[in-house]
């Protein structure tokens, strides 16, 4: 019987008709979640009431900017041109390229916030329903996930997210991955991976978050641990407090 991974109602109680896309289908995602009820699908997917845009589409329309300048490496003759997003614009300045905001939304400090609040959202909520997918052994219901369910479901707390920041724009990309991008867990050795903290892997940006409720000191010895890990090829790593501190342009 199907069981939904945020609101853990079965079938019983709930309908599961609709398809939940854990990769939102607009990045080139493939795979959804059989245990996503309809109800919790809907919620991510539905336009928030203080914003123009859904938390699917918080994650969609900033991380295809990293997708679209993947493809842009993978094959040449894609042109900046194609950059588009509902938050950016993506200007060639003499072959540097540069991300700004648009305009309705520079002066707007508190729109800001929210982007960057609902992008977190947005990032757990694909973890989440990929990490259940990729391991359907696992006890997805467990109280101890309740921690990154109620942030990106039920909105009770907020979490601490970091960005690693790479020394050099080198990534370790499959075929056709910027076209059908996957979360990866096991790329390598260097992401640090325990029963309270985990880092993952996404369209060459790495991104680390703890799944339960750490002390400051836990989390700087994880986070110690994890670029000790990646040191020859992160600098360092910050925690993601406006929407910028995420380098979308790969550079
Ligand atoms: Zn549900």
């Amino acid at each position: 019987m199907k069981k939904c991974i945020w609101c853990k109602k079965d079938e019983e109680t709930t309908t599961f008709e609709k398809k939940a896309h854990s990769i939102p289908l607009s990045l080139g995602g493939m795979n959804f979640n059989r245990n996503v009820c309809d109800e919790c699908n809907k919620f991510f997917g539905f336009t928030l009431d203080d914003y123009s845009y859904s938390i699917e589409e918080a994650l969609k329309e900033t991380l295809c900017i990293s997708r679209e300048r993947l493809l842009n490496r993978e094959t040449a003759k894609r042109k900046v041109g194609s950059f588009k997003s509902k938050f950016f614009d993506v200007k060639d300045r003499n072959g540097k390229l540069r991300l700004s905001l648009k305009k309705n939304i520079f002066l707007n400090y508190e729109y800001q916030r929210g982007l960057c609040h609902n992008f977190k959202k947005g990032l757990i909520k694909m973890w989440f329903e990929e990490y259940s997918r990729q391991n359907p052994n696992l006890d997805i219901y467990s109280d101890k996930f309740d921690y990154i369910r109620n942030f990106a479901r039920y909105n009770s707390h907020d979490i601490p997210i970091y960005f690693f920041n790479r020394k050099l724009p080198i990534f370790l990309l499959k075929k056709n991955e910027a076209e059908t991008p996957r979360l990866i867990f096991n790329r390598s050795t260097i992401y640090l991976q325990n029963e309270n903290y985990f880092e993952f892997e996404f369209l060459g940006q790495v991104f680390g978050f703890p799944i339960s409720s750490l002390s400051d000191v836990e989390l700087t010895e994880n986070l110690k641990e994890s670029l000790e890990l990646k040191k020859t090829l992160f600098k360092d790593c910050v925690e993601i407090k406006k929407i910028f501190d995420i380098d979308f342009l790969l550079m």
